[in-house]
């Protein structure tokens, strides 16, 4: 099969994995003729300007990532606000020796309306700055809803002059709504669609819309980043630990040697808390994942024995979810602190306190001054 290459974007032919390039379904391809043979996502892409963006293993993903380094360009980095350290991708900083970006924190509809919008703005520049980034300019945006994108849009024909854009991201942060937002907005119905292929079999996965100024605007693949517990779960349980509609808060008063389950995926004991009486600690994760209350003595033996029934998502062994490993937390001040569990959720209390975090070993956990 791997002498078939689709004639859109040049890359081989496969019919195995539907997020990765040259995919096609297996009855499809059967009824193709070879020489015209186009993948899912050209094809959707030519009938109806519908983006699917691909994912690239890490090495080809760098090979994208240096293409683009060698061009002046305008970079639109999309994180996902509920999960920043899966979503952020080191490998990007590599583009920014001197390139602009503009940061986009999508998936804004998902946080509780009383969240103010520039304290996770705030938040957002801070985690870039302590991994060495600096932006022109950053937003926060709905794609699913297409909350913010005309802001985007004016962002990006503000920054862009005569360069080309490129909209980076890892999977899953919304790259793909994101651009189907701005094709359907902007740039009508169809689009030329013009696919990068350079020697069949070598090309990178690029697919470019031409702007009305005669430059481009490209969805780049994402990159699998294995810090994501998507990578972990079946379907079915994914779905219920990712949040679809607007987190609703849940507020548990806990006394010292509680702790709380969150599904089967992640674990708070509360060592000791503000005055040594109840703490408050409100939990902001889907509201189809169940909240699990025991005492921190019983919580290992509940592991042990109710982890997959009590203590669900996961359902099941075959999920093979990594090793977990703690956090401590000790807050001395009194000050509202967020405990994220990234891509999970996060817990809101005032310190001073001392938790420990329990979660996958590969799942960044992490303190920020709270943002509600
Ligand atoms: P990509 O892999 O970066 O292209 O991401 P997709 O556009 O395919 O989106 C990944 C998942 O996130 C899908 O389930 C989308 O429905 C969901 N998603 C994308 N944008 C948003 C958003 O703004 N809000 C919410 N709640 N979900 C979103």
């Amino acid at each position: 099969m791997s002498e078939l290459y689709c004639m859109g974007c040049g890359a081989p032919i496969q019919t195995v994995e539907k997020t990765n390039p040259g995919y096609v379904q297996p009855k499809v391809l059967e009824e193709a003729d070879p020489k015209t043979v186009v993948c899912q996502r050209c094809f959707r892409l030519r009938n109806y300007a519908d983006v699917i963006t691909v994912s690239l293993s890490n090495d080809d993903y760098l090979n994208v990532i240096n293409k683009i380094s060698q061009e002046d360009a305008l970079i639109v980095k999309v994180v996902d606000i509920f999960d920043f350290s899966g979503s952020f991708v080191p490998a990007i900083k590599r583009l920014t020796g001197n390139k602009d970006v503009i940061l986009v924190g999508n998936k804004m509809d998902l946080l509780p309306k009383n969240v103010k919008h520039d304290k996770i703005l705030l938040w957002l520049k801070q985690m870039l700055a302590s991994e060495g980034f600096s932006v022109l300019d950053s937003m926060l945006a709905s794609a699913k809803y297409g909350q913010n994108m005309d802001d985007l849009m004016s962002l990006i024909l503000k920054y862009k002059g005569n360069r080309n854009v490129y909209i980076v991201g890892s999977t899953n942060v919304g790259k793909s709504k994101i651009v189907n937002q701005i094709l359907r907005r902007y740039l009508g119905h169809p689009v030329d669609v013009v696919t990068v292929s350079a020697t069949p079999g070598t090309t990178i996965g690029l697919v470019g819309f031409p702007l009305n100024d005669g430059t481009m605007i490209y969805d780049t693949p994402g990159v699998i980043n294995k810090h994501q517990y998507t990578h972990y779960l079946t379907r079915p349980s994914y779905k219920l630990t990712m949040p679809k509609k607007e987190i609703k808060p849940l507020v548990f008063q806990l006394d010292e040697g509680q702790t709380l389950f969150f599904g089967g995926l992640a674990r708070l004991d509360v060592v000791s808390g503000e005055t040594g009486d109840m703490v408050n600690v409100t939990t902001y994760f889907a509201n189809t994942l169940n909240v699990h209350r025991t005492k921190t003595e019983r919580a290992d033996y509940l592991y042990e024995t109710k982890l997959y029934s009590l203590l669900t998502p996961p359902f099941a062994e075959s999920e093979k979810v990594p090793k977990w490993i703690f956090h401590e937390f000790k807050m001395r001040d009194n000050l509202k602190y967020d405990i994220v569990f990234s891509g999970l959720g996060f817990v809101t209390m005032r310190g001073p306190f001392n938790v420990k975090a329990y979660a996958p070993f590969v799942v960044g956990v992490y303190v920020r001054p709270a943002i509600i």
